[in-house]
This record gives C-alpha cells, structure tokens and sequence, in this order.
C-alpha cells in the first residue's frame, strides 16, 4: 500500500509538472515563494483532508441543469462540479472554494443558494440520495502559515488541529426556485451588456467576515479598476480629491517587494519562451 510519504512526493511531482503546464498556457509566473505558498496550501489540504479525499466515491461530478428560462425569456444551462461521499448510510456533496472559512461561514447564504441548486440536481433530477452539503474551504488559515514558513512542527500540529475546512451548509429545497430565478437575472444583464459595478459606498464597506474593504480585497485585483466609475469615485474619496495621490492610487501595483517579485517571475518565464538556434 501506498505511504503518506510516497503520495506527498508524488504530490510535489504532479504541482510541478501542472505548474510548467500553466505557465506556457497563460503566461504567467509565480515567484519562488508564490509557488512554496501554492504547494503548501496542497500538501496541508492533503494533511488535513486526506481522510474525506480517500472516502470521496464520485469525484468532480458534473451537474447540469438544462433548458431553464430567463425573466427575459432567454434560454440557458446551470452546471456545476462536486465532490460526493458516500459514508455508511449517508451521502455527502462537496463543493470545494478558494475561499477563506471566515468568508464562507459569514456569508454561507451566498454558498447555500449554489449549493442548494446543485443538491437539487443530485436529488430529484438524477434520483439520487443525499445527507448533507458542504463547502470545503482550501485556503489555509494565516496561522498555519506562519507555522509553516517558520518550519515549525509542533506549531504546525497545533494548528492544523485548529483548521476547519470543511463547513456544513444547509440544504432548502424551497429555496432552488428563487436561485434559479436570480440566475436568470445574471443571464439577462450579461445579454443585455448591463455590468454596472457596485456603488463607491460598497467598495469603502468591509467584506462581512473579514477585515477587509471591498476595495482592498477584491478592486485591488481587477483590471477593470482604471475604468471603473465605482473605483474612480471610491479612489477620489479616499484619497481626498487630491491629484497627485489619486494618481498614486490608480498606479498602485503593491509594494517594491511584490513588484520585483512579479518582474522576476516574469523575466524567468521569458527565458523559458526563447527559441534556441538551430544549428547551420
Ligand atoms: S474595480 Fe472591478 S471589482 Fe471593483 S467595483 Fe469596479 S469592476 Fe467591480
């Protein structure tokens, strides 16, 4: 039988070879210690997960609900992918997100009305049984992470011990109608070329669950930031109108730190993309 030892080795294999893949598809690189961080979230996802990961019976199972109908009158197709469990007499549906538990736990309402319609699918459109839904959060906790760049094992016990991934979300049939419907709005907004960003007011509000504005957490990363209205309006407010820092703000790329780390990645995936001669 295979050890613990000989799958985290193939883990770290199986990371590096989808990571060289990733990076000739998308072009884009990691640092050095982006990657370390991004095998980490792997291996203690495995650690603390491994023994859910060995019962999971039905792996990414797709879902799909057809021939649904906008308020709009237009036509369109739910999917989803899940993990199922079958333990004993119970059957359990994962969904697994790259978000951290304190944001799923604070807005499990947002995951209920995804998962509720997944379940559904499972249930009455394929017949099958099903116990109990949950979210499994990846990200690991900042804890954990310190413990692991320490390299400190009690500490990493400890707080593995800690870590809740797995979070229980509540199952309403009656519920699925109205997510549908609200699918169905999406639908209609992105047909119709509608992508009003949220009010400045959002973007200055904190994220329920964290302790970051929408801004910081969610603007920061979006490309759409320099022509965004929410953004400019949020970016004069906060910056208090004056010129100078606004246009600081707009070019803000993170710290010198982050950005030398980015043109480092960038300038090593660049060697990789050069064509060597062919000989004469
Ligand atoms: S900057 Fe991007 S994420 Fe933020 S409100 Fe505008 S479009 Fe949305």
């Amino acid at each position: 039988m295979i050890t613990d030892k000989e799958i985290e080795k193939r883990l770290e294999e199986m990371f590096a070879q989808n990571y060289e893949l990733l990076k000739l598809e998308g072009g884009h690189a990691l640092t050095e210690a982006g990657q370390k961080d991004a095998f980490n979230q792997v291996l203690y996802y495995f650690r603390k997960l491994k023994e859910v990961a060995a019962k999971v019976t039905d792996t990414e199972v797709k879902l799909t609900l057809p021939d649904q109908k906008t308020p709009g009158n237009r036509s369109f197709t739910i999917e989803g992918i899940v993990d199922i469990v079958r333990e004993d007499d119970e059957v359990w549906m994962y969904d697994i997100k790259t978000h951290d538990p304190f944001y799923v736990e604070s807005n499990k309402h947002l995951y209920e009305k995804q998962l509720n319609v997944y379940a559904y699918i499972w249930e009455n459109l394929r017949g099958n049984q099903l116990d109990h839904t949950a979210v499994i959060s990846t990200v690991l906790p900042d804890a954990l992470k310190e413990a692991a760049i320490a390299n400190d094992g009690n500490r990493i016990q400890k707080e593995l011990a800690h870590w809740k991934p797995v979070i229980n979300i509540p199952y309403h049939e009656k519920n699925v109608k109205d997510t549908i419907y609200d699918f169905g709005l999406v639908v209609d907004n992105i047909e119709k070329h509608c992508f009003a960003p949220p009010p400045a007011t959002v973007l200055d509000g904190k994220i329920s669950g964290t302790n970051s504005k929408f801004a910081t957490r969610i603007c920061r990363n979006c490309d759409a930031r320099f022509s965004c209205s929410s953004y400019r309006e949020y970016a004069i407010k906060f910056q208090k109108g004056t010129t100078a820092n606004f246009k600081q703000y707009y070019n803000d790329y993170g710290t010198d730190g982050e950005q030398e780390e980015f043109i480092n990645a960038s300038i090593n995936l660049n060697k990789i993309n050069i064509i060597p001669e062919l000989p004469h």
